[in-house]
């Protein structure tokens, strides 16, 4: 299980507070309800921003009760991705906001990180996949509210 640190605005604020200790989960299992989780060594993975690559530490943790472990990854990277949660953002602005091509879009953000057009398209498939989704939900939501109401 990955928790989701959101208290940083960016990866050398990051790391920074990492640095000085501060990068801590809530003590509380989320599998048992158990207080006493305790910390579990520490993985590196990247973390690619538009400008750069940055080896980044994770703190695992394992609760003592049950034996789970998790990590807490902080908020600007997703789980098994290694582009900045900013730097998707960016690329999606620019494909749905602006209507630039996905090479072209891959040409601006992915000048020195490597995120190729294939990346970024399929930033874009997930973004429509996830927006069709939400929809879906919504408009399901909207018919248990009002029933016998169109909201297609
Ligand atoms: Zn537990």
């Amino acid at each position: 299980m990955i928790n989701l640190f959101d208290l940083v605005k960016g990866v050398k604020q990051y790391l920074a507070l990492f640095q000085q200790g501060k990068v801590d989960a809530d003590r509380t299992c989320q599998h048992c309800g158990c207080h006493k989780i305790h910390r579990h060594g520490v993985y590196y993975r990247w973390a690619t921003t538009i400008a750069d690559h940055y080896r980044i530490p994770i703190q695992r943790y394992r609760c003592p009760s049950c034996g789970k472990t998790f990590s807490l990854l902080p908020n600007f990277i997703a789980p098994w991705q290694r582009f900045h949660t900013g730097l998707r953002e960016k690329a999606l602005r620019l494909r749905f906001e602006d209507g630039l091509s996905w090479r072209e879009i891959a040409r601006r953000v992915g000048k020195r990180n490597e995120a190729s057009w294939v990346n970024v398209q399929l930033w874009g498939r997930r973004a429509i996949a996830l927006l069709a989704l939400l929809s879906e939900i919504l408009l399901r939501e909207l018919s248990r509210w009002r029933p016998g109401m169109d909201a297609t």
